[in-house]
């Protein structure tokens, strides 16, 4: 539940390496000189800088500034509150290693979260599930059309991928953009607008990319894709490094949700 996970993770995959080497007719030497995955030890556990602005109509702003690679939650606050970013609210970091018994009711579940309680999410509008499109705009840097079907996975919201947004009445569009903003510290950040029932506001609810990261590693890409694409669905952070979600905060290259993840969607969407 904690972080010291990550190095038993890590000897369980050299294991694996060795194992697969022997098995392939070489020795555990070789295994070692297999390229090594993402050290640990360069992870920078930052924490999202968030803004949330209430309108007088009763809803909610809400944008998830996620920091770039080697950039500390502090830095990005700085960076935002020097712009005068309206809404800012104050970093308040929290340990990832939690209690042996994290919550289990409509907006916790194993370490996930939803981002809001009561939970924000999509209308049905006279579909079964809501119809959620990821428009993808960006180029090769962000594997969004890897992400978005895996999200499809949890059930009763349904997630699509596509390059322009369908006309059809009562169907969700959530634009998934790449721009060059410069050293701003920023990977990316998703804003969304919902009511005052916790309803996202269609057309309100949007994905940026920075691409002056986008060298970074296509590992920590996938997982700040992934990430973003969680946010656009209401799901809020995981706090447990050892549930490897894609939700956690911080450079875990971890390129997917997890089944705890897909439940609590489940949940949420069954409960309206
Ligand atoms: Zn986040």
């Amino acid at each position: 539940m904690s972080r010291s996970i990550l190095p038993v993770r890590r000897l369980s995959v050299a294991g694996v390496l060795v194992v697969a080497a022997v098995l392939a007719g070489g020795t555990p030497a070789d295994a070692a000189a297999a390229p090594a995955t993402a050290a640990p030890a360069a992870v920078v556990d930052a924490e999202d800088v968030i803004t949330e602005v209430k309108l007088p109509d009763g809803a909610t702003e809400v944008t998830i500034h996620v920091p770039a690679p080697g950039v500390t939650t502090d830095q990005l606050y700085q960076k935002l509150k020097a712009k005068g970013t309206p809404g800012l609210k104050a970093p308040a970091p929290a340990p990832k290693s939690l209690a042996a018994s994290p919550p289990d009711d409509l907006c916790n579940l194993n370490y996930s979260a939803t981002w809001s309680c009561p939970p924000v999410h999509w209308a049905r509008n006279g579909f079964g599930h809501p119809q959620v499109y990821f428009v993808d705009y960006t180029g090769s840097s962000y594997p969004v059309s890897q992400v978005v079907p895996v999200w499809d996975q949890a059930h009763g919201v349904d997630s699509h991928y596509t390059h322009s947004c369908p006309t059809t009445a009562g169907v969700h569009c959530v634009q998934v953009s790449e721009n060059n903003y410069g050293a701003n510290g920023e990977f990316g950040s998703t804003s969304m607008r919902f009511d005052s029932n916790y309803v996202f506001f269609d057309g309100l609810v949007n994905i940026t990319l920075n691409n002056y990261y986008a060298n970074y590693s296509a590992a920590l890409r996938k997982k700040f894709t992934c990430h973003e694409t969680g946010h656009a669905l209401g799901m809020g952070h995981n706090t447990a490094v050892s549930t490897q979600s894609c939700m956690i905060q911080g450079e875990y290259e971890f390129p997917s949700p997890n089944s705890s993840d897909f439940t609590l969607l489940a949940r949420v969407y069954a409960s309206f």
